[in-house]
């Protein structure tokens, strides 16, 4: 499905539609990896329907959890073409691996993935010990025990990320072991093999 059609189709929402998050998509600008604004006339500010009620939900868990915080969608639908620009603009620097292959496809392509720091009550982010797509170790939930331990983060960057996850999967999102901004909904294959990829 083309991306140009994508209002045409009821299994989508415009992130408009979900009350709560505040919204900074930063492929639609300068200030991501690749340094041009990778969305320029398309709009890409939609989510399947079904990540969009696990929006949803996340938002009223961390309501819950830490009143006047809000969840910030840097990225939520990507189309598949500009997934294929990340992937050939990492070509050679031993990064992919924070990139889904376009062979197999993004979930993000889905629209069932999303990138989504916290921001406190005055909108100022939430300091997880490294930023959105720094691709380092510093990033990897899965060693955040390990980089306690060395003091590479502190007990604060651990709170936060625990905070975001606990109302992610509220939601009914799974975070991934090395970038701790990103959830998907359902599992990635289920999603590759049932789903619309909006190209
Ligand atoms: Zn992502």
């Amino acid at each position: 499905m083309r991306c140009e059609d994508i209002a045409s189709n009821p299994a989508f929402r415009p992130l408009s539609s979900v009350s709560g998050p505040a919204v900074d998509l930063r492929y639609a600008g300068l200030r991501n990896f690749v340094g041009r604004d990778l969305y320029g006339a398309l709009d890409c500010a939609w989510l399947h329907r079904l990540a969009a009620e696990g929006l949803e939900q996340a938002t009223a868990r961390l309501q819950v959890e830490a009143p006047g915080h809000r969840v910030l969608v840097l990225d939520a639908l990507r189309p598949h073409r500009v997934q294929v620009q990340l992937w050939e603009h990492l070509d050679g620097t031993g990064l992919r691996q924070y990139v889904a292959d376009p062979a197999l496809g993004s979930i993000h392509s889905f629209g069932m993935a999303l990138d989504v720091p916290l921001v406190d009550p005055q909108g100022r982010e939430l300091d997880m010990g490294s930023g959105f797509d720094e691709m380092t170790e510093v990033s990897h939930p899965r060693l955040e025990a390990v980089h306690l331990a060395k003091g590479v983060l502190t007990s604060a960057h651990v709170r936060h990320r625990q905070l975001l996850r606990n109302a992610m999967a509220a939601g009914g999102f799974n975070g991934i072991e090395n970038e701790w901004w990103h959830f998907d909904m359902l599992d990635r294959k289920h999603v590759r093999q049932h789903f619309t990829r909006v190209d």
